[in-house]
């Protein structure tokens, strides 16, 4: 076991949250002791702890999961405690007061999720010009040649289709040929931008947060469609000032959405920059393409090599989303060490029964709605109504997310059958799906809906 297990946590965090909010908050605490798979970690006082808690509960949480699962160990807690509290040691734990940049050249370098890589990102018809654009973006950014016809470059299409993992992998590119961390590197979520921007607001330090995004080479921002709402606007505005400033520096800008600019409902003028570079859409996989990703993840997943057949069983089944296809593997493998078995083709036709496309019965928003409504004690037109009070929204929200996940509607479409805005339901999927990351409870409740559709169409 690693000796200093909030030093993986923290390496995992840092690929999660931007190095404003690392540095800052996360970069002064420091591991206490670990017991009966409780971690204590001490914070400099009580604002940290109810800082942290409040705001990156789910983070630290998601992180430490991650490391659990890494070690073989079933859950790591972790337990924040404020250095008055803490038995004294040796090692002073700053406040983190004072600027919370840097300074050049003494900056940890950010850890990315290693297996987000280009090695690991199999490129076919549906996906090569954004994975050699991204590529091109890396290269150039290593050889400080930044590649300004591709600036910015946007990278869009759907869920599961390797947006993420193709920002993760510029960032991995440099951190490791340029270990230096020069030039500096960050990636952000939109949400997460958000977050912290409401944040730095509350607490009086705007400047910093700006000085902090404005000094970074390249800067990745994943799911910009988050910021696709009306209600919005400040964070849109920001942003806006953040592109402009970057972009006449000269800095890479590289950005991920799950449609194209046209599509987004942001002010003409953002609209109009995204544009600027180039604009690259990946498609849903051919079967060759997922075919080869199978084999690829199942040898990430287990180490276990799964031959043409079974790879393109998994390939079959699952045709629109890669997430699907780890997830059918996860399963496949999980099973086959609880039966003691070897992973076979067999194995894989009784877990994961394909039904034949033909033959299944196909999910409808009405089907859904029904659904969520009668979970709920709702009438199925409380769903579609005007009516925003809290015990229709979140529902609501939950179809919309559904809707998006189980069928193959579009946002306008579901928008539509709910009688609302396409941005309404970009930011109802948007909020679930965080939800989701952040809540276990909550997430069982959106898995038992799931289940409970899949039943009433059988
Ligand atoms: P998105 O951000 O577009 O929703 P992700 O980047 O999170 O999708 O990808 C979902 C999963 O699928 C990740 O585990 C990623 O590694 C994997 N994936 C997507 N495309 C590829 C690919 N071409 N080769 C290998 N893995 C891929
Ligand atoms: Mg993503």
């Amino acid at each position: 076991m690693p000796s200093n297990l909030w030093d993986d946590i923290l390496a995992r965090i840092e690929g999660k949250v931007s190095r404003y909010i690392f540095q800052k908050w996360f970069k002064p605490t420091r591991q206490l002791n670990f017991d009966d798979d409780t971690l204590t970690v001490v914070v400099p006082d009580d604002l940290f702890k109810d800082w942290l808690t409040k705001h990156y509960d789910g983070v630290i949480r998601e992180a430490a999961d991650e490391v659990a699962d890494e070690i073989g160990r079933p859950k790591i807690k972790v337990s924040l405690v404020t250095a008055d509290a803490a038995p004294a040691t040796p090692t002073a734990v700053s406040s983190g007061s004072g600027t919370s940049k840097p300074a050049p050249g003494t900056a940890t370098r950010r850890r990315f999720r290693q297996r987000y890589t280009f090695e690991g990102f199999v490129v076919g018809p549906s996906n090569r010009f954004a994975h050699d654009a991204a590529r091109a973006v890396a290269e150039a950014a290593v050889a400080e040649a930044p590649a300004r016809s591709y600036n910015p470059l946007f990278i869009h299409g759907g869920v599961g289709l390797g947006k993420t993992h193709l920002m993760h992998a510029i960032a991995e590119y440099l951190g490791t040929r340029l270990p230096q961390q020069q030039p500096t590197c960050t990636y952000i979520s939109a949400d997460r931008f958000m977050n912290e921007m409401m944040v730095a607001k509350r607490c009086d330090q705007l400047p910093d947060f700006r000085a902090y995004y404005r000094s970074t080479d390249i800067l990745l921002m994943d799911d910009i469609q988050f910021l696709a709402h009306p209600n919005r606007k400040g964070t849109q505005s920001e942003f806006f000032h953040m592109f402009d400033s970057l972009y006449h520096a000269q800095k890479q800008i590289v950005i991920s959405s799950c449609c194209p600019p046209r599509d987004l409902q942001f002010d003409e003028g953002l609209k109009s920059r995204f544009k600027w570079g180039l604009t690259v859409g990946i498609q849903p996989p051919d079967l060759e393409t997922r075919v080869e990703i199978a084999k690829k993840k199942a040898e990430h997943l287990a180490a276990i090599p799964i031959n043409d057949a079974m790879a393109l069983y998994i390939a079959e089944l699952n045709q629109s989303n890669i997430r699907e296809i780890e997830g059918s593997l996860t399963t496949l493998i999980a099973q086959a060490s609880m039966r003691k078995q070897e992973v076979s083709l067999e194995l894989a036709r009784e877990i994961l029964p394909n039904l034949g496309e033909q033959d299944k019965p196909t999910i409808t928003i009405e089907m859904i709605q029904k659904v969520v409504a009668k979970h709920f004690s709702l009438k199925l037109s409380d769903l579609k109504s005007r009516n925003n009070t809290q015990k229709i929204v979140m529902p609501r929200q939950i179809a919309m997310y559904l809707a998006k996940t189980l069928t193959e509607a579009s946002f306008p479409e579901i928008g539509r059958k709910f009688g609302k805005h396409h941005s309404t339901v970009m930011h109802a999927c948007n909020k679930i799906e965080n939800k989701c990351k952040n809540d276990a409870t909550f997430k069982a409740l959106v898995d038992g809906l799931v289940t409970s559709i899949h039943k009433s169409i059988q």
